[in-house]
């Protein structure tokens, strides 16, 4: 795998880039931050993803705990009820911070937990425990799943446990087995998916959309359009680049790992101070109403996208273009297409310094009636039809399918 800093940087995977770093910032808070990239083969959604795994930094949790108790917190059935002196007796390790995969083939009882069979069938002592899945396993970290539609068309069950992991802010999961008491634990999982919503069977948002709702944001891959780009691409999917890759993984420069996580680290530390300017919570708050927006979940994410996003460009304070920066990602997979070109247009309409000053004019002229936010003076973005707008792999190759 290559490396992620030796990943190829554009304009139409910089998003992505960015949607990976906030959410393992926030997963280092321990606050979920559910990412979702659709797009076409090739665009490299899966690649960013899963090579993020070689800069996430370490976390601390009680030794051995598999399901990676903090020990300020511990939540596991081993642990939640042990005092503080019995906890510390145990003793701590850092391990990196999780990062597991669910196939779209996969088994409840893999995901969830199932009963650890070796206990079970040990002659000495034999023991029904729990041996806990993927999910649970992955608590404090996150969880990949690689075609996300194909899982909620062909696996409800594991469909339904993600809503729940996903549902609230830390989630929880139950683990059933014939036999055992359920156990209900506590999980703090950011899930990362990719999709191709060209491909069967379509969108997440048409199979199940409260699943496609619980994603924080969702980043388009748009189609390529700079001949430098395809050529880069081309030549990456090369025999001889793909050789070259191969020999280049095994000089893994650590040196640039570190220099991520130090900054995820750093990052971490002003995401849990920084709040946001009530000017900028109540825009937010105009724009779920202008728009009529139906999701609480949309609004929450645009705030804490905005904070993310200004920290990572090194702001000292949240502006008014860390919003607007974040409606598309939030807002992609939320609204209609129609909407989300009239919310574009609204913000892009003026440039990020007039719409500061618009705002601050209308809070002078208060008394002025209905104070519209969105001036609408017309651009071409307007008039740009959804298929011109999201590229699809059938536009790519029309001759298929
Ligand atoms: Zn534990």
């Amino acid at each position: 795998m290559i490396p992620f800093y030796k990943l190829e940087r554009y304009e139409g995977n910089e998003a992505l880039f960015e949607l990976v770093m906030m959410s393992i910032v926030a997963s280092m808070v321990g606050e979920p931050l559910h990412i979702h990239a659709e797009g076409l083969r090739g665009t490299g959604k899966t690649t960013i993803m899963r090579a993020a795994k070689g800069i996430l930094p370490n976390i601390i949790r009680i030794k051995g705990c598999v399901y990676n108790c903090d020990p300020a917190a511990p939540h596991c059935p081993h642990h939640r009820n042990m005092s503080k002196d019995e906890i510390a007796s145990l003793g701590t390790e850092e391990i990196p911070m999780p990062f597991l995969e669910i196939s779209h083939s996969a088994k409840v009882g893999t995901v969830a937990g199932s009963v650890d069979l070796a206990r079970l069938t040990d002659a000495s002592r034999p023991e029904a425990q729990l041996l806990p899945g993927l999910i649970p396993q992955a608590h404090r970290g996150i969880i990949f799943i690689d075609e996300i539609n194909r899982l909620a068309d062909t696996s409800p069950e594991i469909t339904d446990i993600l809503l729940d992991v996903m549902g609230n802010k830390p989630g929880h999961i139950q683990i059933e087995e014939a036999g055992l008491p359920v156990v209900d634990i506590t999980v703090s999982v950011s899930v990362w998916a990719a999709s191709n919503p060209d491909e069967d069977p379509g969108p997440v948002e048409e199979i199940r959309r409260q699943l496609s709702d619980r994603f924080d944001m969702v980043c388009y891959m748009g189609r390529p359009n700079s001949v430098d780009i395809l050529a880069q691409m081309l030549k990456e999917n090369s025999h001889q680049w793909k050789a070259r890759a191969q020999k280049m993984d095994a000089s893994v420069d650590e040196d640039k790992n570190e220099a991520y996580r130090k900054d995820i680290i750093k990052w971490a530390g002003l995401y849990e101070k920084t709040d946001m300017p009530d000017f900028l919570r109540n825009y937010i708050a105009r724009i779920y109403i202008k728009h009529n927006l139906e999701s609480i979940r949309a609004i929450e994410a645009m705030q804490s996208g905005a904070i993310l996003h200004s920290i990572l460009k090194g702001r000292d304070k949240v502006a008014i273009n860390d919003v607007t920066h974040m409606i598309p990602l939030v807002l992609k997979h939320r609204v209609d297409s129609d909407t989300m070109v009239r919310m574009i247009n609204d913000v892009d309409s003026k440039g990020v310094k007039d719409g500061i000053l618009s705002f601050k004019n209308k809070r002078k002229k208060d008394n002025e009636g209905d104070p519209d936010y969105f001036p609408h003076s017309a651009t071409p973005l307007k008039d740009i039809r959804r298929s011109d707008l999201v590229n699809t792999e059938k536009s790519l190759t029309p001759n298929e399918g």
